[in-house]
């Protein structure tokens, strides 16, 4: 995805503004100038802190009924390198954890 779609797309959850990590970028010139092109990243929503992968170029930007937690499990086990990846993995351990109680 571009990475100024940023600030037009909006959490399908709560509509809250998204924040880009984006782990892998390729640029792209054209007759208006650079555009950046995020291959692999994620998009944080700033209000509730759900989080969507962008893999191939596609945000994954699907509702908390449609997740596909095979696709996002198979994501963070690629990118556990990444600060913000652990920081995700060890809220869901914590919410995981807090739901069993
Ligand atoms: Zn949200």
């Amino acid at each position: 995805m571009r990475s100024d779609l940023v600030k037009i797309l909006a959490c399908p959850d709560c509509g809250g503004e998204l924040q880009l990590y984006a782990f892998n970028v390729k640029r792209i010139r054209n007759d208006y100038g650079e555009k950046k092109i995020v291959v692999e990243g994620i998009l944080l929503c700033k209000k509730c802190s759900r989080w969507f992968p962008i893999i191939h170029g596609i945000p994954w930007l699907y509702p908390k009924n449609l997740r596909n937690r095979a696709i996002e499990r198979d994501f963070l086990r690629r990118h556990t390198d990444k600060k913000i990846i652990n920081e995700i993995l060890l809220r869901e351990l914590r919410e995981q954890t807090k739901n069993e109680q």
